[in-house]
């Protein structure tokens, strides 16, 4: 087959491991730069272009599209299913796990466990926006925020109300949630692709940290899941409409909550820690599920 891998960088592992995994497989692989691909948006001809050159003939698409492209890179995704290109995330699903909050509502309508979470817009509301997640301590996070950058916990009703103020002044999109005190720093990636997870980590933030990105200094290992937590990976990639996903739960008291399910997640830190070949098995569900049209939300924004 003749796949593209969507990636600003040829050089970052995540690419590397799918570049050599479908050649591995005999397949023809492409690393394109979706920020320089232009298009061409016709009735029924539509096209991409890159470098002066058609992109027709593709027959599958790996969108590895980074958070601060989110628009451009969508929209390229969206051109490729509407050439008929098979696209292993689609790009309305794409969009969907950018935004948290839009994320959560999703999740939460088909009866998934999450932290509790508040939103409000209005500066009066603030107290009882505290109230509503059971009060401090709490977690307050930017929207769009990636990498545990945009996230604070604030441990005392008043600082809170402070850091609710800042993020108001700047005019930010935030939301406050439930404190799982008890994951105590630590959260569990499951990597989803179709209907099973194919890896799963637990990171565990640095000494004092309750982030546990690895970008804040985390650490994975290799983690046995229960099958409850298994169900609740598999089941939120689905809701959000993803064929590969990060599904990141927090083992809370009451069972896994989801923080968050990622459209392009990282390999390297899984595939090092689980010694899982994730790059290989995305080429194999592509194999399997990639056919001309096959897109089901094609014309659906
Ligand atoms: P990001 O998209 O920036 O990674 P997350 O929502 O995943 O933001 O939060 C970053 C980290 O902070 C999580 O991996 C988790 O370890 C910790 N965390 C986030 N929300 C909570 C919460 N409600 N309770 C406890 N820990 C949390
Ligand atoms: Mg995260």
């Amino acid at each position: 087959m003749k796949i593209a891998v969507l990636s600003t960088n040829r050089d970052l592992y995540s690419t590397r491991r799918l570049v050599e995994a479908g050649e591995e497989r005999g397949h023809a692989i492409r690393v394109i730069n979706h920020k320089r691909c232009y298009m061409n948006i016709v009735s029924n001809e539509s096209d991409i272009h890159y470098n002066g050159e058609s992109l027709k003939g593709f027959d599958a698409i790996i969108p590895r599209i980074g958070a601060s492209v989110t628009f451009y890179g969508t929209a390229v995704v969206r051109q490729f299913e509407t050439m008929g290109v098979y696209s292993v995330n689609e790009s309305v699903a794409i969009s969907r796990s950018r935004d948290k909050l839009r994320s959560l509502q999703l999740l939460a309508r088909k009866g998934i466990d999450l932290p509790v979470t508040g939103f409000a817009n209005a500066p009066g509301d603030t107290d009882d926006l505290l109230a509503v997640v059971g009060g401090a301590p709490v977690v307050i996070k930017l929207l769009e925020g990636t990498q545990g950058v945009g996230v604070v916990l604030a441990e005392t009703k008043k600082a809170a109300a402070s850091v609710i103020e800042a993020f108001r002044g700047l005019k930010a999109n935030f939301m406050v949630q439930e404190f799982v005190k008890e994951a105590d720093g630590a959260d569990i990636r499951c990597l989803v692709i179709g209907d099973k997870v194919v890896a799963a980590m637990k990171r565990q933030g640095k000494e004092g940290e309750f982030r546990s990105n690895l970008h804040r200094g985390g650490t994975a290992s290799l983690v046995k899941i229960s099958p409850a937590e298994r169900r609740t990976a598999v089941q939120s990639a689905k809701v959000m409409g993803l064929n590969v996903a990060g599904v990141d739960l927090l083992q809370s008291s009451r069972g896994p909550v989801v923080l968050e399910v990622n459209s392009s997640p990282g390999l390297e830190g899984i595939e090092k820690a689980t010694k899982r070949d994730v790059a290989g098995t995305i080429i194999e569900f592509i194999e399997k599920n990639a056919r001309h049209g096959r897109t089901k939300t094609r014309g659906k924004g």
